[in-house]
């Protein structure tokens, strides 16, 4: 266990995080409640309060729900798609349907229970006919996910599929070349893979295994990031 000293300046350094997401909002004034300073299940809520009826991006006029994220505040293990498709922006819930299915079994594969880590989306709102989000919705939308990730400070984070892994990794290179290592995403590990969605379409045994593999290399740097 760190000294607490230590405890301290991380609190303090995940404060300065949170506020600074707050800043890039516009929120000039702050109600400095107990809810306020009450770690991250508090901060997520806060997030989740300043993202109501947002209107910040193109995307908030076909959307019917806003997929904020789902899952422990204090998850080790951050997954970011690319946004929500039809099932997702019905139940207000990420990676729902056959791809979220197909998701919580790959977790399950290598003993990862799904209700222990974190997942939510590049963008919080449908893209119409499931296109990509294009750069201004990204940019609209980045303080939220920044917000999550300063609040949850996950130890590993995991980017599904092609989209995902080339906008967190600031690349074009194509998933195929991305995936099968551990690239730094600023101080955490980040493991490119397949989206299940693309999984479900090319459901060959080629594919398969490669995302296993990848399956395999984030539990092996999930146990690392919790020192086992
Ligand atoms: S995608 Fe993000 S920025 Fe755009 S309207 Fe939805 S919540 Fe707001």
């Amino acid at each position: 266990m760190g000294a607490p000293a230590d405890h301290l300046a991380e609190a303090f350094h995940g404060l300065a995080d949170h506020l600074r997401f707050l800043q890039a909002l516009g929120v000039k004034e702050l109600p400095l409640s107990r809810e306020y300073l009450a770690g991250p299940g508090g901060g997520l809520r806060r997030l989740e309060q300043a993202i109501e009826g947002c209107t910040r991006c193109k995307l908030c006029r076909g959307r019917r729900t806003i997929v904020f994220g789902s899952g422990p505040a204090e998850a080790g293990l951050m997954l970011i798609g690319e946004g929500p498709g039809e099932e997702e922006d019905r139940q207000g819930k990420p990676f729902v349907g056959r791809a979220g299915q197909l998701l919580t079994r790959m977790l399950e594969s290598v003993g990862i229970p799904r209700d222990e880590v974190y997942i939510t989306n590049i963008v919080k709102c449908r893209p119409p006919g499931n296109r990509n989000p294009e750069p201004d919705e990204i940019a609209a939308c980045g303080p939220f996910l920044d917000g999550q990730l300063a609040t949850i400070r996950p130890g590993v984070v995991c980017a599904l599929g092609t989209f995902a892994a080339q906008t967190l990794l600031r690349t074009r290179e194509p998933i195929g070349k991305l995936r099968g290592r551990v690239h730094a995403f600023g101080a955490i590990p980040l493991i490119p893979t397949f989206h299940p969605a693309f999984l479900l379409r090319n459901p060959g045994p080629q594919y398969r295994r490669l995302a296993w593999e990848d399956m395999k290399l984030l539990r092996r740097e999930y146990d690392r990031a919790r020192g086992g």
